[in-house]
């Protein structure tokens, strides 16, 4: 393989994402107790909950260091709980202290996750209010047997029914899948595939289940009653899922839990790794590139482009994808161009003469 910068290649194109200010709402007095979540436990641990006054402390913190050219759309996230689940009265609390800085329009949106038995079309009609825009729902399964072991106290029907009313109302609507999840087989996996399809999210999040400190999924996990995902099948699923995802136009914004210090102490077993993301990205990548080879008449040598920052997946964690291609006599038939106009994720192709 011969690695060439392409035309293009100072400086990479710009994504305009929104900022996003996280909030962290935690538990709260969840009256759930889903086999995987440590939220009970960690709870105690976390001191009083979050005040108006905080809140507008947080959002103002994050606006001071925002350099202003890159304030074209600024998020305030409330993450961590069942936003839509606590009284009334708490909601419009922290809803209202963002008010301040939407009048100054200094923030444009709000996002929050919740459950999808939390939601109905009075609420809605609150968050709408509010300026939110965005809902997350911890659907984490469509197999209601897979739900019922999770200890998740909801059913599929109920997520059914908060995604139409989310869609019907003109919220943004996101998706958060467990894989792994204790009964899960390839059969459950597909329809779950299948079924959040026709829910049509916006995007879905894509987390490998881990057994934490704290949770019931430990205790089951030392009474030899889980056996949790390995990091290459949990990789191979994720990729399976994201490829159909991808394939229905349904943005996938994150595989695997966001890694950090309090995460790795609270981790007792579970396919964790911290650039979790990038290993599915760079098996599709090697996928990818096997199948554009595959096509053509053997031995013919291909230029491949791919897009500036998609060099690490390209060549995958420990230079494995290199390897592969190695090994398999395939990597002499390709010379990589990088192009910052190429589309993430995708491999261009011309014909070497
Ligand atoms: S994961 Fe389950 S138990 Fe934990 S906070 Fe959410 S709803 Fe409550």
């Amino acid at each position: 393989m011969r690695w060439s910068p392409g035309p293009f290649s100072q400086g990479t194109a710009a994504t305009a994402r929104p900022l996003v200010i996280p909030v962290f709402i935690p538990h709260e007095g969840c009256p759930h107790e889903c086999i995987f979540c440590n939220q009970q436990r960690i709870s105690g641990q976390m001191g009083p909950p979050v005040t108006a006054a905080a809140v507008g402390d947080i959002v103002r913190t994050w606006l001071d260091r925002i350099r202003p050219e890159r304030r074209t759309t600024v998020q305030v996230a409330f993450y961590g709980g069942s936003f839509t689940a606590l009284q009334e009265r708490r909601q419009r609390e922290l809803l209202a202290a963002v008010e301040p800085f939407r009048a100054l329009g200094s923030v444009q949106e709000i996002r929050l996750s919740t459950r999808p038995d939390a939601i109905d079309a009075t609420r809605l009609d609150m968050l709408r209010h509010y300026g939110v825009t965005t809902i997350e729902l911890g659907v984490q399964s469509c197999d209601d047997r897979l739900l019922r072991l999770a200890g998740r106290g909801h059913t599929h029907t109920e997520t059914t029914r908060a995604c139409a009313l989310i869609n019907a109302a003109g919220f943004t609507l996101g998706l958060q899948l467990l894989l792994g999840l204790p009964g899960d087989t390839c059969a459950s996996l597909r329809r779950t595939l299948a079924r959040v399809i026709e829910l049509r999210p916006s995007f879905v999040r894509l987390y490998p289940l881990l057994v934490l400190r704290g949770s019931p999924l430990e205790r089951l996990y030392h009474r030899g009653g889980y056996r949790p995902l390995g990091l290459d099948r949990a990789v191979l699923l994720a990729a399976f899922l994201k490829k159909r995802f991808d394939d229905q136009g349904i943005t996938v914004v994150r595989m695997g839990l966001q890694p950090g210090p309090e995460l790795e102490q609270a981790l007792v077993a579970g396919p964790y790794h911290p650039a979790f993301g990038e290993l599915v990205l760079a098996r599709l990548m090697l996928r990818r590139t096997r199948r554009i080879l595959a096509a053509m008449p053997a031995g013919q040598r291909v230029v491949m482009v791919i897009n500036d920052r998609d060099q690490s997946i390209f060549r995958g964690p420990r230079s494995l994808n290199i390897k592969r291609l190695k090994q398999l006599g395939l990597l002499d038939r390709i010379t990589l161009h990088t192009d910052p106009n190429q589309p993430r994720q995708t491999v261009g192709v011309q014909v070497a003469g």
